[in-house]
């Protein structure tokens, strides 16, 4: 049971984070830097303010990561405590990097648990961020991948049915190939494509008993909240034919307009109206953790907009049905094409 700070009865999410996030250092110039840790604190000084409740995470344990890490991978990133080492070109450790690494995955899964355990939203503020993460190798600033290691957990309590909706701008090649032959977790992405890293193609559906779990919508550059919101009506339909157990929504909020590593044109409100949409869709508890988004006040605003639907102040108000753009239709037809036989509302 986490420690509740404070409390108040119509607060109803739970906010789980800890200053000791900007402990991870990245090279000077790293658009994944410590200041991000300092945006979720400030995020969670002004929820503590509307009289939210927070909870320090916990380090997530070698069991928890080996479901999704093979066990030298896991060994690996151990042997980098204390020092500084490159794992990739993008992807660095500092002296702290593993402890803090321990508690941004430790933070995914008691978001997950707290979310089941008390039908709560939950939103994770962590870094270093997950997804890119793959069973044997850190990529593209992750360590560990925090939300697989979340729905790995819930897996492991016996739930059959965990979605995990992908908001990145980046797809995440690391979720991807850790539930590709996995039914029981259902992962759902939107992202610029083509685009690091490369992986997210319509036609990346998952494999044997997996076939049909993976679902890639590739969205062109320059998408807008118009191309955005016609696509995520499109996932309500799949997420409601799903019924899942769980939603983890791995919140990145690169794909917003001020954001310098990619090229979309969401607004704070296109993230705002996500959000909106998969928390009015799904009944199931609901658990939100950070992965990317580089420019700090649209971080800053997105992470508000997100705690507000969580929250359940906005949920669905932003989500007007869009009559379609050629954009979010071309999309769509591409996924169509992969994904119609397994999916009878998209
Ligand atoms: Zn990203």
């Amino acid at each position: 049971m986490p420690a509740a700070l404070s409390a108040r009865a119509d607060d109803r999410m739970l906010l789980i984070t800890t200053p000791r996030f900007d402990e991870h250092t990245t090279p000077p110039g790293h658009p994944e830097r410590p200041d991000r840790a300092h945006v979720f604190d400030a995020v969670a000084a002004r929820w503590l303010e509307r009289g939210g409740r927070t909870a320090a995470p916990r380090p997530a344990t070698e069991a928890e990561l080996r479901r999704v890490h093979l066990p030298a991978y896991v060994r690996a990133v151990a042997a980098t405590a204390g020092r500084a080492v490159a794992l990739d070109p993008d992807t660095f450790t500092s002296p702290e990097s593993y402890e803090i690494a321990l508690l941004a995955a430790g933070a995914a899964v008691q978001a997950a648990e707290h979310a089941l355990d008390h039908r709560e939203p939950t939103l994770a503020l962590v870094r270093p961020p997950g997804h890119h993460a793959e069973p044997d190798r850190a990529m593209g600033f992750c360590l560990f991948n925090n939300v697989a290691v979340a729905a790995a957990a819930a897996v492991a309590r016996g739930l059959t049915r965990v979605a995990i909706v992908d908001i990145d701008v980046h797809h995440g090649n690391g979720t991807q190939a850790m539930f590709y032959e996995d039914r029981r977790v259902l992962y759902v992405s939107t992202h610029q494509f083509p685009f690091y890293p490369g992986t997210g193609a319509a036609d990346e559906i998952g494999r044997g008993d997996g076939e049909g779990f993976t679902f890639n919508v590739p969205l062109e550059v320059g998408a807008t909240d118009a191309d955005f919101i016609t696509v995520y009506a499109a996932i309500g339909n799949v997420l409601r034919e799903f019924a899942p157990e769980l939603l983890l929504i791995s919140a990145g909020f690169d794909a917003h307009a001020d954001d310098p590593l990619a090229s979309m044109r969401v607004t704070t409100m296109g993230y705002a109206a996500i959000a909106g949409l998969l928390v009015g869709t799904v009944t199931c508890p609901i658990a939100a953790v950070t992965e990317g988004g580089y420019d700090l006040r649209a971080l800053a605003a997105c992470l508000e907009a997100t705690i507000a639907a969580l929250d359940g102040r906005t949920a669905g108000s932003h989500a007007t049905a869009s009559n379609g753009t050629p954009r979010a239709d071309r999309a769509l037809a591409a996924v169509r094409a992969a994904q119609a036989r397994f999916w009878r509302t998209i």
